[in-house]
């Protein structure tokens, strides 16, 4: 077996076709479908199941600052709270919008039952997502979109910081079926928001989010929140990896930072939902 496609040879039987939905056949040296569609695996061994225009997701500024921030460990509790919403059974976890395949690869540290699969539109990302974990394959696929994937074929979906399609979502899943998310609370790194006008939390977010899930039953919901001290690369890395990296470069967070204290005290407030998907057929 060619090292490259090894993770995504151990995902094969829950890949499906984004152009025809048909069965995956073969990963080695593309992935190809029952009916002959060919997708391309990059050397660094992500397979892109794109289809149409792909969508460019998070930068390789974004990325690298995201890698630094989650390596120094500040968010360690918020992977412990995902791990601990995974049961320890064996299956198929896909982290939906996963990135780095940071979180991904604590749960399948702490989960050796299950096998992973990092889905995101960021190539970035999926470089180091396709080499993180022995047992992570990454994809690179539009969340927004069908996702490329066996119907009923996951056991557990996480949506961590990310876009969530709950109709996708339930399809994949089947009845039974967990979907792990992760918000963040209007409390979340309040401290940073109000230096540099961050991307706001939506405070009807929960609504929403209730609403979008009506296939779904509600487990459990917990708010974990917590203190970090930040110095100021630490804090300059921490708002380029969420939604404002993506208007604002580094120099000029670091600009609208310079008020603060460094280190500054920051806080950490985001919902850890679990909810069961309720049927499949709908
Ligand atoms: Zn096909």
């Amino acid at each position: 077996m060619d090292d490259r496609t090894e993770p995504l040879a151990l995902v094969a039987d829950v890949l499906a076709c984004p152009l025809c939905g048909a069965d995956v056949v073969a990963v080695r040296p593309s992935v190809l479908c029952a009916t002959g569609h060919a997708f391309d695996v990059a050397r660094q061994g992500y397979a892109s199941l794109v289809v149409g225009r792909a969508v460019a997701g998070d930068s390789a500024e974004m990325i690298a600052a995201r890698d630094r921030f989650l390596s120094a460990g500040h968010y360690d509790r918020v992977s412990d709270a995902v791990v601990d919403a995974v049961p320890s059974t064996a299956g198929v976890c896909v982290d939906v919008g996963g990135g780095t395949g940071h979180h991904l690869t604590r749960v399948l540290d702490a989960r050796p039952g299950l096998t992973g699969l990092v889905i995101d539109s960021s190539k970035p990302a999926l470089k180091r997502a396709a080499r993180r974990h022995p047992r992570a394959a990454a994809v690179a696929a539009d969340a927004w979109a069908a996702l490329p994937l066996r119907s009923g074929s996951i056991d557990v979906v996480l949506s961590l910081f990310a876009p969530r399609n709950p109709a996708e979502t339930v399809r994949v899943l089947g009845t039974g079926g967990l979907l792990v998310v992760v918000t963040p609370t209007p409390r979340h790194l309040a401290e940073l928001v109000a230096a540099v006008g961050l991307v706001r939390v939506d405070e009807r977010k929960e609504e929403r989010l209730n609403r979008q899930l009506a296939d779904f039953e509600a487990m459990g919901s917990d708010v974990l929140e917590y203190r970090i001290d930040l110095n100021r690369a630490d804090a300059i890395d921490d708002v380029l990896m969420g939604p404002s990296g993506h208007h604002a470069d580094a120099d000029t967070i670091a600009a609208s930072l310079a008020s603060l204290p460094d280190p500054v005290a920051a806080t950490v407030s985001v919902r850890v939902s679990v909810f069961r998907a309720k049927r499949a057929d709908s």
